[in-house]
């Protein structure tokens, strides 16, 4: 992780997408003395058609996590039904990003990647990406997309990593940890999002730059 900086501002369509996305490396951002806040944007609990949960569980579940990340959480738009964002202005969500980002002043900014097949992860990031426009007198600040599996890989762009953060050790075990917290949204064998899939791409992610356990970013944009 870039050490220039010491604010991180994670933007996710629902509690969970931080775990799976940049759970490792939260753990470690908060280790390095970041101060981290995970901004999600809808409840995330009335996906594909069943209820999983209550929207006052799931806010518990996130608030277990952050303190286990240790990250400040924070609901944006949190009774958008989820997988329908898209009845929601655009020029709204990229005005509540906006607003985050005065609210936080982040020097990086984690988000979904454009390749996501879930409609609320792309909204995310398109949201993102008009928020951080580098007009001119706009503070430099890091950009970089992460991968959700179960989205990410069901889409139809290719996910092209960039960065790699080493998670290896105790910031893959909280990141597990933090997943078990969020029992429900964890499936069961082959699905991507089975705990043997999550440690399966941490370890291939790792492969992918010679250590034992990573994750993967693409990089939006660097001003330096
Ligand atoms: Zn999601």
């Amino acid at each position: 992780v870039n050490i220039l900086g010491e604010r991180a501002l994670v933007l996710v369509a629902h509690p969970d997408d931080e775990v799976i996305g940049c759970g490792g490396t939260l753990a470690r951002l908060a280790r390095e003395g970041y101060a981290v806040t995970v901004a999600a944007m809808t409840d995330g609990v009335y996906a594909r058609q069943v209820v999983l949960g209550s929207a006052a569980r799931r806010w518990d579940q996130f608030l277990a996590v952050s303190r286990l990340l240790d990250f400040t959480p924070v609901a944006w738009k949190w009774h958008v039904p989820d997988n329908e964002s898209d009845g929601v202005p655009r020029l709204e969500l990229a005005r509540c990003v906006e607003a985050l980002l005065a609210e936080h002043r982040p020097d990086v900014v984690l988000t979904h990647s454009r390749c996501d097949l879930n409609v609320d992860h792309r909204r995310v990031h398109e949201a993102a990406l008009v928020a951080l426009r580098p007009v001119p007198g706009a503070p430099s600040r890091d950009l970089y997309c992460f991968e959700v599996p179960s989205s990410t890989e069901w889409g139809l762009e290719p996910f092209r990593p960039a960065l790699h953060v080493d998670i290896g050790g105790e910031p893959l075990q909280l990141k597990l940890d933090a997943m078990d917290l969020y029992a429900e949204e964890v499936r069961t064998e082959p699905h991507p999002r089975s705990r043997r899939s999550l440690e399966a791409l941490a370890a291939w992610r790792g492969a992918c730059c010679g250590r034992q356990a990573a994750e993967a970013f693409e990089v939006v944009r660097m001003v330096r």
